[in-house]
């Protein structure tokens, strides 16, 4: 049985029997992984912290062949993010991105740009006030799933490639893309989308989380921010649930819930 070693956020846990707990963690190397913590929930445990919910660790497991349950052998804190916990206006963006994450990621596939996200995320939003909070959450979802392939792309009309200056645009979800004013069809299904939507996505495509993060493609004020947040998080809502990316949206949000 080999032993192996990589860093991990620490996604969610369970309880196994009375003293031990069976933990989900989004690994650098081996993506994600379901590890038994014998006498994890012991007094006396060393693991301890290194396996709160957000933690990042250093993580010592077994690897089994037999099982997708493999056995802890030590974990090492990292970092705590101790204060994605205690925030009632920041928690749930954090148990979110997890749950998210737990969807998501189906197997044992080393992904490092989606592990330099997660953490990278987990770290903005420990700083974020209430009013980032969420912004920072849905740039998280939009790089997640480009990252994982669903990118969506508004740079010009799927169908013909032509580029337009307008004031509102025509996406298709299923087809992930711009489509003009003549290639538009009464039979398809599209959402509306705003300029400031379209220049932010496109932003965004030629940036990653950390800088884009820095607001700097955004509007200065909070209005304006909490205006274009809410119409990117309905974009990206529809676009992933057509996509199937989502089954549904994630519960920790009541994101299910019409707005
Ligand atoms: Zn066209």
């Amino acid at each position: 049985m080999p032993l192996y070693k990589t860093n991990a956020v620490v996604l969610g846990s369970r309880r196994f029997g009375d003293t031990s707990k069976i933990i989900s963690a989004y690994t650098a190397e081996f993506g994600k992984v379901h590890l038994l913590a014998k006498g994890a929930l012991t007094p006396k445990s060393k693991f301890l912290s290194a396996l709160e919910t957000f933690s990042e660790s250093e993580l010592v497991f077994y690897h089994k062949t037999t099982t997708e349950l493999h056995l802890l052998s030590q974990a090492a804190l990292l970092k705590s993010h101790l204060r994605l916990a205690d925030k009632v206006e920041i928690f749930p963006f954090a148990a979110a991105a997890c749950e998210i994450t737990d969807e998501w990621i189906k197997g044992e596939e080393q992904n490092p740009a989606y592990y330099q996200l997660l953490v990278s995320f987990l770290n903005r939003l420990e700083m974020a006030t209430p009013v980032q909070a969420p912004l920072f959450f849905w740039l998280f979802v939009y790089y997640g799933a480009s990252i994982l392939g669903f990118r969506p792309n508004l740079e010009a009309c799927f169908r013909c490639g032509k580029k337009e200056d307008k004031k509102s645009y025509l996406f298709h979800p299923e087809k992930g893309g711009l489509v003009c004013a003549e290639d538009a069809r009464e039979s398809e299904r599209y959402l509306k989308v705003s300029a400031d939507l379209k220049n932010l996505a496109q932003s965004l495509a030629h940036s990653d989380f950390e800088a884009a993060s820095h607001l700097e493609s955004l509007p200065s004020d909070a209005s304006g921010q909490a205006k274009l947040v809410k119409e990117l998080s309905e974009f990206l809502k529809d676009f992933l649930l057509v996509q199937g990316v989502w089954k549904e949206l994630p519960g920790s949000l009541g994101l299910g819930q019409k707005n």
